[in-house]
């Protein structure tokens, strides 16, 4: 049956291809191919890894103590009969032989179909034998984990003669878990959790494939492998779609992929407007890997380098000041010398440190993370390690040219521990001996105090970037994570918009650099509004780089600059916008 899912849209573009639906607590699960030749090996390994369990738990029963309540028997029972019980098994080795799926993402695959029949049961008591399912499974990754080193060799589809493009489907994706699938076999995500500006959005729009969050059921309604579109523009997810419905996407398919090699050709066409104004087009990146698609795609810099992401999926383990060292100086050496914004680690709030999803966080952990101990006021409260952060950023400037950037600081009193932390650590490396060069501090401004006393800020820091994702979240008091005030979230609320314009001309008035690096920076639909206000730097993804710049080539600042003020006293800025905009526009277009 064909129906339609509809939630937020967060990365362009549209993917068709098969759902595939992980539980969030199973995103972290391996997904790689293993070649038809190794099907038969990695069945094996699977009942190699069932066989210790069962033998972990037949010891286990043998060895209860006479004196053991009698349920813990019972229970060890109902466990090991699942493991013995051939559709356990069977089902995933299907997965396997069919699909080509490695043992884990098999096994965990089968678990979703088996858990939806247990979610269907009307017997309450089976229907609670779902989660004895769930730990034995549990039980057999962790012995497929314990024999890693017999794990095959990941191979792509191409190399079996090719499969149907999967797609991702969970109720919610962390943004950690999100960084291991960059280089994962999904075309496409759909979550039921998040917002817009989320970090799993983020991330999805920074591996530039089609996304939709925030659709409240997906992961209920769609099965495992039905077919689906996404239309990341769109924001909808259509399942089991029709032909005629098939062929008109996969037309939009072709048509959006002959857009971007379109776009992709001004790749090295300076960013320079009609009145001559010339535009930085910095990269936002998550790991140094990303700063090679930053100058792939033109960018002129990183404006923004997430840190955090450095010291995400590692167990509670922070790495180390060499460490990070190495990741900061390979995104300065692959960037040639052009600035890289290093920014402290921003954890709290939708990106925790461990494994736990957004909800899970949310709910159980800390009352109100987006407010709580989170970004810059973490830093300050483990101040050993910031400072190894501050070494291993200062450090690496020795290699090129680095700029620091403090994430949402609000009170003065912060700026001082900074620049305070930074001296130390400054005569901690010449006492040591290690090169370092000027490093310009900036500072975010994603609280809206922040915003209203930019004047003070100024007189301490060389530059601010600008963060509209948490300066609309908090000047509007919506969460950016939560797709049930997604419809409040809105960059073009007049107070957003006074707040933004009045940092961009404060800070150009004191001589200082100042940046965009929120989503908004790279939305061409902002493009000329941001220009118009005096914006002259914009850090984005660098999937985003080719349109906004194809938006800068064909306008005139000082006319856009020009209807500003109607925009600004407009009740309605969107809509002045459009139309004000649109007639300032030069029209000359840009790639032919
Ligand atoms: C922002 O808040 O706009 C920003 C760029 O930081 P992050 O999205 O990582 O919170
Ligand atoms: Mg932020």
């Amino acid at each position: 049956m064909s129906f339609q899912v509809f939630g937020i849209a967060v990365s362009r573009g549209v993917a068709i291809g098969r759902a595939v639906l992980v539980a969030s607590s199973r995103v972290d699960v391996a997904h790689y191919f293993v070649s038809p030749g190794e099907t038969q090996a990695e069945i094996e390994r699977l009942l190699r890894a069932r066989d210790a369990v069962v033998h972990e738990l037949a010891t286990l029963k043998d060895e209860l103590p006479n004196d053991a309540p009698h349920e813990l028997a019972a229970l060890l029972d109902v466990h090991l009969m699942l493991l013995h019980d051939e559709a356990f098994t069977g089902g995933a080795i299907h997965w396997i032989v069919d699909r080509h799926y490695n043992a884990e993402w098999a096994l965990s695959a089968h678990l979703e179909v088996l858990a939806r029949q247990f979610d269907e049961m009307e017997d309450a008591y089976l229907r609670e034998r779902k989660a004895d399912l769930e730990q034995v499974v549990e039980r057999v990754l962790r012995a497929l984990a314990a024999a890693q080193g017999d794990a095959p060799t990941p191979v792509t589809p191409r190399d079996f003669g090719g499969e149907d493009p999967l797609l991702l489907v969970a109720a919610d994706i962390a943004p950690a878990d999100m960084m291991q699938f960059k280089r994962s076999v999904f075309r496409g995500f759909i979550t039921d959790i998040g917002g817009k500006t989320s970090h799993t959005a983020i991330v999805a729009r920074s591996m530039d494939i089609p996304a939709v969050v925030g659709t409240r059921e997906a992961s209920r309604l769609i099965m495992q492998d039905d077919w689906v579109i996404i239309d990341g523009d769109a924001g909808t997810v259509i399942v089991n779609p029709s032909p005629i419905v098939l062929e008109e996407y996969r037309f939009r398919q072709r048509q959006s992929e002959l857009e971007r090699a379109r776009l992709g050709r001004l790749r090295h066409t300076p960013a320079v407007t009609l009145d001559g104004e010339h535009i930085e087009l910095h990269a936002n990146i998550e790991l140094p890997a990303d700063a090679e698609a930053a100058v792939e795609a033109g960018a002129t810099g990183v404006g923004l380098f997430r840190s955090e992401f450095l010291f995400m999926n590692r167990d509670g383990e922070l790495p180390s000041e060499e460490e990070q060292l190495a990741a900061y100086k390979a995104a300065v050496v692959a960037m040639k010398g052009m600035p890289v914004t290093i920014r402290t680690v921003d954890v709290g709030a939708d990106k925790p440190l461990d494994r736990l999803t957004v909800n899970e966080l949310r709910h159980e952990h800390v009352l109100n993370p987006a407010m709580g101990l989170r970004a810059i006021r973490w830093s300050l409260a483990e101040p050993s390690m910031f400072r190894q952060q501050l070494r291993a950023i200062y450090r690496a400037s020795a290699f090129g040219k680095v700029r620091l950037l403090i994430p949402m600081v609000a009170h003065l009193s912060e700026v001082r521990q900074i620049m305070e932390a930074a001296r130390k650590v400054q005569q901690q490396l010449t006492d040591a001996g290690h090169a370092y060069t000027r490093v310009e501090l900036g500072v975010m401004i994603e609280i809206p105090a922040a915003a209203v006393m930019l004047p003070l800020l100024l007189r301490y820091v060389d530059f601010v970037s600008i963060g509209t994702n948490d300066l609309i979240q908090y000047t509007l008091a919506i969460d950016r994570a939560d797709e049930a005030v997604a419809h409040l979230y809105d960059p073009w609320h007049p107070a957003v918009l006074h707040l933004i314009s009045q940092a961009i001309a404060q800070a150009r008035a004191a001589g200082k650099g100042v940046s965009v690096c929120g989503e908004m920076a790279g939305d061409p639909v902002f493009t000329e509004l941001l220009l118009a206000m005096g914006l002259r730097s914009f850090s984005m993804h660098p999937s985003q780089i080719p349109a906004v710049k194809q938006r800068v080539l064909r306008v005139d600042t000082q006319r856009l600059a020009a209807a500003l003020p109607r925009i600004l006293d407009s009740e309605d800025p969107h809509a002045v916008a459009d139309r004000e905009l649109a007639a300032a526009r030069g029209g000359a277009a840009a790639v032919h």
